[in-house]
This record gives C-alpha cells, sequence and structure tokens, in this order.
C-alpha cells in the first residue's frame, strides 16, 4: 500500500476545509490508518506550513523517533532536516524543520518561555485518547494561546478512540472528522486457568502460547510485555521453543539502537514474532501481524506517595487497552488474539485507565504553568480538573523548594496563586521533576554535582540494600563498605559503587545483600541525570567529594521532610507540616538530633491504625535550614498561649517553618498588650468561655447596634466584630491565664461595654431600646433584639388580659411584634395589633387552651 491509499486521505478534504474555516478538528480514526505520518504531510502539501512548522506532541519518545524516521523517508529528506523529532536528551532539528515531533514536557515549556508560540503554524496532539498529562495541559494552553495572542494557530486532535462528545464541547467550536478505516475481525481466547506470574513467568507462559498457536495460524506475531527486561527474557524463551524454528524474534522497545527498531517493523522474509512494550498498542502500525499474544501488563507513571514522585510501576491494563491491542491481529486479514489471563478476570479489570492527571504528581506542570504567569492554577481551563488535594500538594512542594514566591499575606492558605520565583525558573531549565532540579541546581553551586546526579538516581530505583540478613551478611556489608553516621545515601554510593565495579555479578553482590538487578538499574538514571546536568553546561567533572556539600544539597532537595528527633530514647521525629514518624531501624543515622528523610511511608499495622514510617536518612546540621532556606528559619522571642497551662508565657524559640527545634520557657513577663491579644484570641476561637458572657450581654451589644441603625441623629458607633474583639482584649488586658479571664463578673464586661457609648447614648439606650417593656395593666414584657426584623415582645396571655392595639419604641419610631405565648410559655402567635388578635384569633385560641389549662384565668 503506497502512503497515498492510507484510509486517512478519505478525509483529506474535510481537515482542509475544517482547518481554513475555524482553526480547530478532531480527526479520529483508527490504528494505522496513517493519522500520524499522513496528517502533518496534509499540512505541508496544502500550504499550511508556509510560515512555521507544525509540532506533533507524541506520548512516547519510541513513536516520536520512529514516525520523524518514516516520515522523512517519505518526505525524502535526511532526519533532522525539514522533519525532525525532539524528546528529553535528544533533538534532532534544524532551522528547515517543518514537520517536528516532540514528547512530553518540550512543547508546554516553549509555550511558557514565549506566548506567542513564534515559529509554529500548527500543533497536532497525537494519541490524544491516552490522556497523558503533558497532552492535556499543552491543549489547554493552546487553546488559551489560539483565543489570545494566536488566532492563526492550527490545532489538530487525534485519537483512535475517544469520548469524541466531551472533547468536543471542550473544543467548541470545532469539527469532528471520522474516518472508520478497515479491519478485519479478531477471535479472542483466553486462558483457562489463571496463572500465578510468579510461580510461572510470564514470558514462559507467552512463548508456550506463540509454540501452541503457531502451528494452526499464518502471518506474525505480535506479543506484549511491560518493559525491556521481561521482553529480553521472552525473546530468550521463544528461542527455545522448537516449534517457532523458522522466525524470526524482533524486541521492540525504547532502550534498543533505532536500527534495532527498525529492523522490527520492516518487513522480512520469514515469519517474524516481535515482542514489544505498549508502543504497539496504538503508536506504531506493524504490517502483517495475525496474532497477538497479550500479558495484559504494561509500566505506568503513577504518583508513588513514599517518595513524593512519580515512578512506573507494572499494572494491568484496562479492558479498553486489551482491545485496541487486539485489534491489531486484524489490521490485514482476520486475526487471533490470546490473552494471558481467564475471561473471569477480564470482567474484573477497569474499564478504562485514569487519565494521568488525575494519578500523577503535578509538582512539575504546575511549575511549567506558573512559569506561563498562570498563577491561580485551580482556575486554569482544565480539560479534566485533578483533585485539588493533587494541586495543592505540588503548590506546597514548589514552595517549599523555593521555585514559588514567599507567603503573601493576601495568598490563600497553601501557598495557592502563589507566583513563580528566579529559582523556580532556573529549576524548569532541568526536565526532571522539581525536587532533582532544585538538587541539581544547589550542586552546581556548591561543586558536587557528579554524587548529587548519583543520589537523585538513586532515590528513584528502588532500595537495593536488602534486610533483614543473616548476621554474616551485615558483617560482610559493614567490612566492606565500612561505617556510616552521616547520610544512608553515602552507604548506598558505596554499596552501588561496589556493585558496579563488580559488573553486579550475582555472588559478590549477593554477598553483601545487594539487589543486583536493582542496583543494576541506577546506572542508566544516573547516566540520565549526568547528561541532563551536561547539557544545561552545570560542571559534572570528577572531584573530591565534599560531604556536607552533598548533603545540603539533599536538604535542598527534601526541605519538605525535615525530620527533628523528639527523644533519643526512640526513633520517633517530628516533621515540618505538622507531621510525626519514626526513623526506620535500618537507617545508620540513629544519632543525628536533625534529619532530613528521602521517603515517608505510611504503613498499615494490625490494628488499623496507620503508622509513618521515615526511611532513607541524611543528617543535617540546623544551621544549614537557615543558611539555604533564610525565609523559613526563625529565631524569635516568642510571646505564646500554653494550651497545656492555660497561660501566656514567653520562650525563646527555633523555628524551621512550623517545625519547631527548640523552645525553651523564659522566665521573662509577657508585655501585657501582647498577652491579651493572645488571650482574645482565645476567647474569639471558643477556647475559652467567658462565664458570664451570656445572653443578656448579647442583647445589650444587640441593642446598641439599632440604636446605631434607628436613630442615627444619636451618632452610636455599631459595635462590629473587629470592635468586639478590642472590647475583649481591654478585658483581657494585664491577665495572664485563662482563668483569671474566664472568671470576668459581669459588672466587669458591662463596665467595659458601657464605655462604648458616650453618657447621653447610654443615658437614652434604656429609654429607647429598653429590655422590658411597662405595659398598661402594670405588667412588664421581655423584649427580644434581632441583627435585623423588628425587636419582640413576648408576653403569655394572662399577662395581656386588658391591653389592647399596637406597641412601639423610641417614641413611637420602632414598631413591635408582640409574641403571644401559651401558659406553658409555648408562642402561639405573632401580631402587630392586640385589638386584633382579640378579636380575630382569640376565641379560637382560648376554646383549645382552655380545656388543656383549666386552671388558667380565661377570660
Ligand atoms: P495511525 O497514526 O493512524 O495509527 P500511522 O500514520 O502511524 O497510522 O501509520 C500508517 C501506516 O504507515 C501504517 O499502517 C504502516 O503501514 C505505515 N508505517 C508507519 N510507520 C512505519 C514505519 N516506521 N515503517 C514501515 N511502515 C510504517
Ligand atoms: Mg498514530
Amino acid at each position: 500500500m503506497t502512503p497515498r491509499e492510507l484510509p486517512i486521505y478519505e478525509l483529506e478534504d474535510a481537515l482542509v476545509t475544517a482547518l481554513r474555516a475555524q482553526g480547530r478538528v478532531v480527526v479520529q480514526a483508527p490504528t494505522g490508518s496513517g493519522k500520524s505520518t499522513q496528517i502533518p504531510q496534509m499540512l505541508r502539501a496544502h500550504g499550511f506550513l508556509e510560515r512555521g512548522e507544525v509540532v506533533v506532541l507524541q506520548p512516547r519518545r519510541l513513536a516520536a523517533r520512529m514516525l520523524a524516521r518514516r516520515v522523512a523517508e517519505e518526505v525524502g529528506c535526511a532526519l533532522g532536516d525539514e522533519v525532525g523529532y525532539q524528546i528529553r536528551l535528544e533533538s534532532r532539528v534544524s532551522a528547515r524543520t517543518r514537520v517536528r515531533f516532540v514528547t512530553e514536557g518540550i512543547l508546554l515549556r516553549q509555550m511558557s518561555f514565549d506566548a506567542t508560540l513564534r515559529g509554529v503554524a500548527a500543533l497536532v496532539f497525537d494519541e490524544f485518547h491516552e490522556r497523558h498529562l503533558y497532552g492535556d495541559i499543552s491543549l489547554a494552553r493552546a487553546l488559551q494561546i489560539q483565543a489570545t495572542t494566536r488566532p492563526d494557530l492550527k490545532i489538530v486532535v487525534m485519537s483512535a478512540t475517544l469520548d469524541a462528545q466531551g472533547l468536543a464541547e471542550y473544543l467548541r467550536p470545532c469539527e469532528i472528522l471520522t474516518s472508520q478505516g478497515r479491519s478485519f475481525p479478531v477471535s479472542i481466547e483466553y486462558l483457562p486457568r489463571t496463572v500465578n506470574f510468579d510461580q510461572e513467568s510470564v514470558w514462559e507462559v507467552a512463548a508456550r502460547e506463540c509454540a501452541r498457536v503457531a502451528p494452526q495460524t499464518e502471518g506474525d506475531f505480535l506479543v506484549f510485555m511491560p518493559g525491556a527486561y521481561e521482553i529480553g527474557r521472552t525473546v530468550q524463551a521463544l528461542g527455545d521453543r522448537r516449534e517457532l524454528n523458522g522466525c524470526v524474534v524482533l524486541p521492540l522497545h525504547g532502550e534498543l539502537p533505532p536500527e534495532a527498531q527498525d529492523r522490527a517493523v520492516a518487513r522480512t522474509r520469514e515469519r517474524k514474532i516481535i515482542v514489544s512494550t505498549n508502543v504497539a498498542e496504538t503508536s506504531l502500525t506493524i504490517d502483517g501481524v495475525t496474532i497477538v499474544v497479550d500479558a495484559g501488563l504494561a509500566r505506568q507513571a503513577k504518583f508513588d506517595p513514599n517518595r513524593g514522585i512519580n515512578t512506573l510501576l507494572v499494572e494491568k491494563i484496562s479492558r479498553a487497552s486489551a482491545d485496541q491491542r487486539a485489534g491489531r491481529a486484524g489490521r490485514t486479514a482476520p486475526g487471533r488474539c490470546v490473552r494471558l489471563w481467564t475471561e473471569r478476570e477480564h470482567a474484573q479489570r477497569a474499564a478504562q485507565e485514569l487519565p494521568e492527571v488525575r494519578r500523577l504528581d503535578l509538582a512539575e506542570v504546575v511549575l511549567t504553568l506558573k512559569a506561563s504567569g498562570i498563577d491561580d492554577v485551580a482556575a486554569f481551563p482544565w480539560l479534566e480538573k485533578p483533585d485539588p488535594k493533587a494541586l495543592e500538594r505540588a503548590e506546597m512542594l514548589l514552595a517549599d523548594l523555593g521555585a514559588l514566591g514567599a507567603a503573601d499575606e493576601r495568598g490563600a492558605p497553601g501557598g495557592r496563586t502563589l507566583p513563580i520565583t528566579e529559582t523556580g525558573r532556573r529549576m524548569l531549565r532541568f526536565p526532571v521533576h522539581p525536587r532533582y532540579a532544585r538538587m541539581l541546581l544547589e550542586a552546581d553551586a556548591r561543586g558536587c554535582v557528579r554524587p548529587v546526579a548519583l543520589m537523585a538516581a538513586l532515590t528513584q530505583g528502588r532500595n537495593f540494600l536488602l534486610r533483614g540478613l543473616p548476621r554474616a551478611v551485615d558483617d560482610a556489608r559493614e567490612d566492606t563498605l565500612g561505617e556510616e553516621a552521616e547520610s544512608d545515601f553515602f552507604l548506598l554510593m558505596r554499596a552501588w559503587r561496589f556493585a558496579d565495579q563488580a559488573n553486579y555479578g550475582l555472588d559478590a553482590c549477593r554477598r553483601l545483600g545487594i539487589h543486583a538487578q536493582g542496583a543494576r538499574a541506577v546506572g542508566p538514571l544516573f547516566e540520565s541525570f549526568l547528561e541532563i546536568a551536561e547539557k544545561e553546561g552545570l560542571d559534572v567533572s570528577e572531584k573530591r567529594v565534599d560531604g556536607d556539600a552533598v548533603r545540603k544539597c539533599v536538604l535542598a532537595g527534601f526541605s519538605d521532610q525535615v525530620a527533628k528527633r523528639l527523644d533519643s530514647g526512640t526513633l520517633r521525629c517530628e516533621l515540618v507540616h505538622g507531621r510525626r514518624g519514626v526513623l526506620a531501624r535500618e537507617s545508620a543515622i540513629q544519632r543525628a538530633p536533625l534529619l532530613v528523610v528521602a521517603e515517608v511511608s505510611e504503613i498499615g499495622r494490625g490494628d488499623g491504625e496507620v503508622s509513618t514510617l521515615l526511611s532513607l536518612a541524611t543528617a543535617i546540621e540546623e544551621s544549614w535550614l537557615k543558611e539555604l532556606f533564610p525565609a523559613d528559619y526563625r529565631d524569635a522571642r516568642g510571646v505564646v498561649y500554653d494550651t497545656e497551662m492555660k497561660r501566656v508565657i514567653t520562650r525563646r524559640e527555633r523555628r524551621f517553618r512550623d517545625l519547631v527545634l527548640e523552645a525553651k520557657v523564659s522566665g521573662d513577663e509577657a508585655p501585657l498588650s501582647e498577652a491579651a491579644a493572645l488571650l482574645t484570641k482565645e476567647v474569639l476561637e471558643g477556647r475559652i468561655k467567658i462565664e458570664a458572657w451570656d445572653e443578656t450581654v448579647e442583647q445589650w451589644i444587640l441593642r446598641v447596634n439599632r440604636m446605631a441603625e434607628w436613630f442615627p441623629e444619636l451618632e452610636v458607633n455599631p459595635l462590629t466584630e473587629a470592635d468586639r474583639a478590642t472590647l475583649i482584649e481591654q478585658l483581657c488586658y494585664g491577665e495572664l491565664g485563662a482563668r483569671a479571664v474566664k472568671d470576668k463578673s459581669k459588672d466587669e464586661i458591662m463596665r467595659v461595654l458601657r464605655d462604648w457609648l458616650t453618657s447621653e447614648q447610654l443615658a437614652v439606650l434604656d429609654d429607647y431600646l429598653p429590655e422590658r417593656l411597662v405595659m398598661a395593666n402594670g405588667r412588664k414584657a421581655r423584649i427580644e433584639y434581632a441583627k435585623d426584623g423588628p425587636p419582640v415582645m413576648s408576653a403569655r396571655i394572662q399577662e395581656l388580659y386588658g391591653i389592647e392595639g399596637k406597641f412601639t419604641l423610641g417614641h413611637g419610631r420602632v414598631p413591635v411584634k408582640i409574641q403571644v405565648l401559651a401558659p406553658n410559655h409555648r408562642p402561639i402567635q405573632v401580631t402587630d395589633d392586640l385589638t386584633s388578635f382579640w378579636r380575630d384569633m382569640y376565641p379560637k385560641v382560648k376554646a383549645e387552651l382552655s380545656r388543656r389549662y383549666p386552671r388558667h384565668e380565661w377570660r
């Protein structure tokens, strides 16, 4: 099939028309239709790229690289010339590039540095159904840019499957172009029994199934495995199967050299078996496949709350993903798909993957948004709003790292809407999690980039130092690696060097209790951190390592996890942000009073409680807190309300953020005004109750306020909430303890309150707005004042006999409502006018109540 024959060309005219009309379009067509390779070429052929390039955002690096190579070949240019790609640490572009495939944060970063997207004519969001974080956010940003500075920008959203309706709403006005493509039926088979992959490895099961199906079928195999390691094992296992002699087995994953990747998709003379990651699910199409064998697993990025970063975990894929994979068998002929799980398990799988915006740490994207001047990220037009807690966590971490501006009085709690700082902007240059960006920056300043890059790599991988080992192994470890008292990282670094020098030999590693595979995984991470550092011009040369400098870098990256030992007898610690936890017993850092930990894990215990375990500790000095975070370190004489002693005391305290490093009660008297302010706060927040401050006091305040309203000529100042605080403060003045405040007498309270009014105002208060009203029959009735509405006088029927008409206060100015009560004080009626009450209501009331209360007087 020549590219021109691909099904996507049926949409060509519609695409061109829609893009000319509206500048936004959704293209929905099955995998293999030609979206990724042809649509950029259509844009080029129809003159959309005359004044700029098209940037195609891809979720996967491997796909970006391969698509660029393919399109360059079709166009007939060298890669990096008119067609290129740009992924983390790798870039093949030039000034002539018109079609540029990119991944991850590259486009978003570009938008944050240049909100007009100079030189860009069109943006294509490929594989949008995967709902990668950067796809979601870059699209939202692109829509903003199109709506403001760049109305001429063309936006194409492409997807194999799609909740087209919700997206159409979001993109409105926008055309949706759909192509059914061509496909053949695929029959699906499940395993008859559940296989536990811990007992029988997934590659053995896959090889067995391939061998079983091979003689019954024709065409090529596509085997899905979660990652490079499993792919390698599967290739071996397939090679061991006699039934598969004559087949070529080809791995396909991102760590292979480009030629090997090309080999996997190229046509072969022999029957072939491609063993691939989920890149072959929808990103790449391999012609000739009729059989899919699906392990049902994928490495997925997820937030790891223990380490506070995103990591890759092997997860079961959803039913929707499994269907996509099965579809790869039916592109050129009817196909077969063997799923390595049971039909029953299939029903229990999730219908769809959760979009990344719901499962990833957002720190990096929040920082990028802030760099674009979007300070209120909650108000950002998200396609799908992230959990507000996740946003808050991201902002708080960024503030702790110094990437967002110092807490502003007007800012909402949790650092919301804080702007980016200069440090934050510098951090953005490193395409890694902000924690590591901050560490690398610090390392650059302190001349220890190499060890810090290694440390960053160590925190990303799994801990490879095994625990709970026989005594002999512990001893051997200590003999070889030495003792350590400054940082668990230093021990890990020595262990990694040891394993690396031993070439990850199983025997050597086992002798020291090192997980060889885990240690091996650190190498490439270390390399990639070094590369990133080098690319940004940091000095990565080998130097004598200054342990203090390295420890300060750990502090810079994990300052949100500074911990103070609560005592020397236990391992309990207090952390910043009001958390507590217990230092891991295997930590070598048992004596330091102040630490920073790189791992905080919540561990469910048998009793249903959760305990917080702190590991990967590094001892720090208090002076470093001040040195690195001067704005967050306080050393001051403070006056505080001690909730235990229920007294205002003075103390000298040193704090790092909310963590009190040390506080000493001093004998000094607290200044009376500060004491009064603290006690007032306790009163206003309800923690101290002034017993005599009762309803009559509140009524008095209401009367003053209504007097101000009803008799403006008296020029009474209404008593606001702030005034109330001032009055309470006066009442508390000179006191240090809660008891003295609690026991204030009514007289003391009223003396302070009365001072609010002038003597003239005071003189008329009882006259105009009295507490009680004397009626014509000599009886007194209580009057109740409220914030709004008229005053209400209440009296029992018997007390009202002989009284007629309406009531007013303040010499006729304020009408009063009359609440008539039954003998049991229950209200029966509220009226303005007693005369009409006696005439209209009373006869009925009397008939009813006189039966219930025969002993009362009923006139
Ligand atoms: P879509 O994006 O709709 O899934 P693509 O544009 O990726 O489709 O692919 C269209 C067709 O181009 C595929 O069916 C395949 O035949 C061919 N193709 C794409 N990339 C390559 C490649 N690297 N090598 C060989 N053929 C390729
Ligand atoms: Mg595609």
